[in-house]
């Protein structure tokens, strides 16, 4: 037996209502925002991720799928979807042609993490970015757009971190200030946090090692060293997400694992999925165009793991449950009025009904024992007498009650079908 590779899985049509519910609602959410839908490759060259989320981050140093095609080029899965969107803003002159760009995707990503709950090498995200503005209008919008899926999807069990990691001089003397912290503890610190202390000190705070815990807890603190400019900034955000109404708090040591993050960084968390506890986070990237050969263009964007959503949605017994599946199902009786019962099927899926024949030919029964199943709400029934009357019975499940109409008169029909 193959079976599936280990971190992926099979979305099973009882699975599939839950997953249609979130991907209408990111859609309809998203495009009440003004944002629109772009789609970009399953792979893309490899240098786009190694140089665009940076060679110090875990999804580089050790996650991505990678492989050399038939012509040796280096070419990755992608493990996330804004270096794509970027690339392909850049590429297509997008910015150009409109100084504000706002831009959703939905799709699946790969990271070769051990897999656990929640924690899958083949998953899903949705995403949106902002591109063009530098203010912090923006992250506010960006901030407001996920909160408002997360309350239409009816999440409660949540909460909304924010942070600001400041500009680039900020964030210069806050490295200064943690590898001067970190120096004296680095004997006794993990593998991980010893090979960042030099090339990525910020990632330090975020190590779950447990070694690394007693430097970690004393460590200065990013919103000490914000200059005034960053600070004014980060206060603006929080001001406009005040006045919006959106709940938060500041955690001082929300640092994002990837390398072009600048001012906000927020995370939507969640105390019930262990120790996956972000449902989906994003944050301010002013730095990734000129880092992917564009030229400067500030963004910001956030994304969500589905799979993680609808565990959450689970546990708060939330997810969505099929509805009814048909709205008629067609029994034939004998072979002879088979030909007719599929006919009439055709008919009603071209007015716009779903409709669905028994292909096993099974008997009465058991054709009633499978519409109850489908959650049919009528079944139409054609047998001998029926057809030589060029009649059928027409049955409301919910009711019990039946009609007989012309087997042609689809006005009738659709009158019935319509209560
Ligand atoms: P990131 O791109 O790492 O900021 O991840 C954004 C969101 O994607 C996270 O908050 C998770 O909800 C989800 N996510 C990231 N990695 C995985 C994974 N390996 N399996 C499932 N969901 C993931």
């Amino acid at each position: 037996m193959i079976q599936a590779i280990r971190g992926t899985k099979d979305t099973l049509p009882s699975d599939i209502h839950a997953w249609h519910t979130l991907e209408s609602t990111f859609r309809r959410v998203a495009t009440s925002f003004g944002f629109q839908e772009i789609r970009t490759p399953l792979f893309e060259s490899t240098e786009l991720f190694s140089r665009g989320i940076g060679e110090t981050t875990d999804i580089v140093g050790k996650e991505m799928y990678t492989f050399l095609d038939q012509g040796q080029n280096s070419l990755t899965l992608r493990p996330e979807a804004t270096a794509s969107i970027v690339r392909a803003v850049i590429e297509n002159t997008l910015v150009e042609k409109n100084p504000l760009v706002r831009l959703w995707y939905m799709g699946a990503m790969f990271r070769q993490e051990r897999p656990q709950k929640g924690r899958l090498r083949q998953f899903h995200q949705f995403d949106a970015e902002i591109l063009g503005s530098d203010k912090p209008e923006a992250d506010a919008e960006a901030i407001a757009l996920a909160a408002n899926i997360l309350r239409e999807i009816g999440l409660t069990a949540f909460e909304l971190q924010i942070n600001s990691l400041g500009n680039t001089e900020s964030r210069a003397h806050y490295r200064a200030a943690l590898q001067a912290h970190f120096a004296p503890f680095i004997d006794s610190m993990s593998d991980d946090s010893k090979s960042r202390l030099e090339r990525n000190p910020l990632r330090i705070l975020d190590s779950k090692h447990p070694e690394d815990a007693p430097a970690v807890k004393g460590a200065p603190i990013l919103i000490d060293y914000l200059d005034e400019s960053s600070r004014a900034y980060f206060e603006r955000v929080q001001h406009l997400l005040t006045a919006l109404g959106i709940p938060f708090s500041v955690n001082p040591r929300l640092v994002r694992g990837l390398d072009y993050y600048c001012h906000t960084a927020f995370e939507f968390v969640t105390t019930r999925l262990g120790s996956q506890n972000a449902i989906g986070g994003g944050g301010r990237y002013d730095g990734l165009f000129e880092q992917l050969g564009g030229k400067k263009t500030p963004g910001i964007g956030f994304a969500f793991g589905i799979e993680r959503l609808l565990l959450l949605l689970e546990e708060e017994g939330k997810l969505p449950t099929n509805e009814i599946s048909c709205d008629v199902y067609v029994i034939a009786l004998d072979d002879d009025s088979s030909p007719l019962a599929m006919k009439l099927a055709q008919t009603l899926r071209e007015h716009g009904f779903s409709a669905t024949t028994d292909a096993l030919r099974r008997s009465f029964k058991a054709q009633m024992r499978d519409a109850d199943r489908t959650k049919s709400r009528f079944v139409a029934i054609i047998g001998e007498q029926e057809r030589l009357n060029n009649k059928v019975i027409l049955k409301t499940m919910a009711t019990g009650e039946q009609v007989e109409i012309g087997l042609q008169d689809i006005s009738a029909l659709q009158e019935l079908l319509k209560k």
